[in-house]
């Protein structure tokens, strides 16, 4: 029996319906090469930023872009990854007050965290106000050895669409037993492990981490285990691979007033 899916979900909870109280709603970004506005929701694209606030820059020693593996002096701007506005993705709660999510990272390679990758950086704003103070006109991009290709992303629009996630490593192990040969259905029937129809490496806002690598949860300063907030992954359209890196995730404590963040990289 053959189908075709755009994507998750594959009616997993159907067939496994202990899956069910696991779900998770999960946004999927879609990217499409485009020239999205200031104003939209983009992955790559423009960004809302207040005219008095410094555009941010990474000054980390030792990071550094091929082929010639130098360090450029100074700080290195960094560049627009994601732009969300919260009418364009309503299943994600926003802190009180802001409506506007972005993240941008220093497109160097960091070899001294855990993974040779991008170094991303979390803003919460308020759309109004930063119309009202005016807008950064022109966001300094960086120039020729500051950056590395594989981390600058092409400009795409997004079509955020909501699906539901089931667990895949983070399936209790005990339950993944007791499911195993129910599991072994679906994977035939769809020619996919587990963990691809479970959840999906793609760019996307909450739901679960499509781990790679065995989950990692990051826990704050106050030891709250983290949600998982966004992943950012390589995709066509973004024209950008990423290294060997399976995604970026980023995570993010609501229950301390900072909203204390971090990422994870999955190879
Ligand atoms: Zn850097
Ligand atoms: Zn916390």
């Amino acid at each position: 029996m053959t189908q075709s899916f755009a994507g998750p979900p594959y009616g997993l909870d159907d067939l496994i319906p202990e899956l069910a109280v696991l779900g998770r709603r999960t946004t999927l970004l879609l990217p499409k090469s485009g020239s999205p506005e200031v104003r939209e929701s983009s992955l790559g694209g423009p960004m809302l930023w207040p005219a008095d606030e410094p555009w941010p820059s990474c000054g980390q020693s030792g990071h550094w872009a091929w082929p010639n593996e130098k360090t450029p002096a100074g700080t290195v701007p960094m560049v627009p990854v994601v732009q969300l506005f919260a009418r364009d993705v309503p299943e994600l709660p926003f802190p009180e007050g802001l409506d506007v999510l972005q993240l941008v990272w220093c497109p160097l390679i960091h070899p001294h965290d855990r993974a040779c990758a991008a170094l991303p950086r979390l803003y919460w704003r308020n759309e109004a106000d930063v119309l009202t103070t005016g807008r950064l006109q022109e966001i300094p991009a960086p120039q020729e050895g500051e950056y590395e290709e594989e981390f600058m992303p092409n400009p795409c629009t997004v079509s955020p669409t909501s699906v539901v996630e089931y667990p895949n490593w983070d399936l209790p192990r005990k339950l993944r037993q007791t499911l195993q040969p129910r599991i072994e259905e679906p994977e035939e029937r769809f020619d996919m492990e587990y963990t691809q129809l479970a959840c999906a490496l793609q760019n996307k806002v909450g739901g679960y981490p499509a781990w790679n690598q065995p989950p990692d949860w990051p826990t704050c300063d106050s030891g709250h285990r983290m949600e998982h907030l966004l992943s950012v992954t390589p995709e066509e359209d973004l024209d950008m691979t990423m290294g060997d890196l399976g995604g970026i995730y980023m995570f993010l404590c609501r229950q301390c007033p900072e909203l204390p963040y971090a990422h994870r990289y999955d190879c």
